[in-house]
């Protein structure tokens, strides 16, 4: 596969308190990981900066304007908590959303089959009406929408393994049958919603996992609800909120998660792009807090876009 790696430069600029587990540590640790040499191979580009205004297409516009108005001219200023806004915090946000339809426009005009987006703040949180839960915008929401616009991409799936329910983007989409939505994520946990109940217009699959779930126990729920429920939407492109919080060291969740678990839910992932939309993935970071786990999950999950095999362990390749 040719894979598109999108790496945010300007993510620094979004302060977090000390101590809080949303750091820009996460993004040096996993592009330690991706400059490994297995995957040399990766087109490397800088994300671009991206147009907030168009958080208008899934967010009211009080999301925003709030954001504008509490931004500080420097330092934080705290919007919930666990969610703070810095003078460049918009910045970073505005550069996460472009990393994401740079990679999306790359996979489309077929200049890559698949990308992945190194930058944060994470945004799968951020509901219609609120930014929360370290979210300032829902990055991902506002890609799937702009490439509905721009490309006629008209069937959308977003597929988010982040150990968090991403709530935010359910609630933009849930009354909306072209976007599917499909979510794993320990329950109960942050931010309480996720229950298999929650099927939206038919268009979300939510699977809820106990605390210690390890990874074969995950790869049963993706073959029974999810695979299928996915194939069968049919998607012009699959988007993935790509958290690696269910990595079984990450300090904010319980699951149990390796490396080969990512990469195995990838390479499936690719094997339905691959039947319904000319392989087009593109993929964002969302959560992750462990350095460890993070740079082990990234590095499976790139690993699998970019080569189709699962590859060494990054844990045993620091050894
Ligand atoms: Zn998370």
């Amino acid at each position: 596969m040719t894979t598109l790696l999108l790496s945010q430069t300007n993510g620094a600029g979004h302060l977090t308190p000390q101590g809080h587990a949303e750091r820009q540590d996460r993004i040096e640790a996993a592009a330690k990981a991706l400059a490994h040499p297995r995957l040399a191979a990766l087109l490397r580009e800088d994300a671009p900066a991206g147009d907030l205004s168009l958080a208008e297409l899934v967010h009211s516009p009080n999301v925003m304007d709030t954001l504008r108005d509490l931004r500080p001219a420097e330092g934080l200023r705290q919007l919930d908590a666990d969610t703070f806004v810095a003078a460049q915090s918009l910045d970073a946000a505005a550069t996460a959303l472009g990393g994401v339809l740079r990679g999306i426009e790359a996979v489309v005009l077929g200049e890559a089959d698949n990308a992945f987006v190194l930058s944060r703040p994470p945004g799968h949180h951020a509901e219609r009406d609120r930014s929360m839960g370290f979210c300032l915008v829902n990055t991902i929401a506002i890609a799937a929408r702009q490439a509905q616009r721009l490309y006629g991409a008209e069937r959308i799936a977003i597929i988010d393994f982040d150990v968090h329910h991403g709530n935010g983007t359910q609630d933009i989409f849930q009354d909306d049958p072209n976007v599917f939505y499909a979510s794993s994520h320990q329950m109960p946990l942050f931010p309480g919603t996720g229950a298999p109940g929650e099927t939206g217009v038919g268009n979300v699959v939510n699977v809820a996992l106990r605390a210690g779930t390890a990874g074969d126990e995950m790869r049963l729920a993706y073959k029974d609800l999810i695979f299928p429920a996915l194939d069968n939407f049919a998607p012009d492109l699959i988007l993935v909120s790509a958290g690696f919080d269910a990595e079984r060291r990450d300090p904010l969740a319980q699951l149990e998660w390796v490396g080969s678990d990512y990469a195995w839910l990838t390479g499936k992932l690719m094997d339905i792009a691959s039947r319904r939309c000319s392989n087009r993935v593109v993929s964002m970071l969302e959560g992750g807090y462990d350095l460890g786990g993070l740079a082990s999950g990234v590095s499976a999950h790139v690993g699998m876009l970019l080569t189709g095999e699962a590859g060494p362990d990054f844990d045993h390749q620091q050894e």
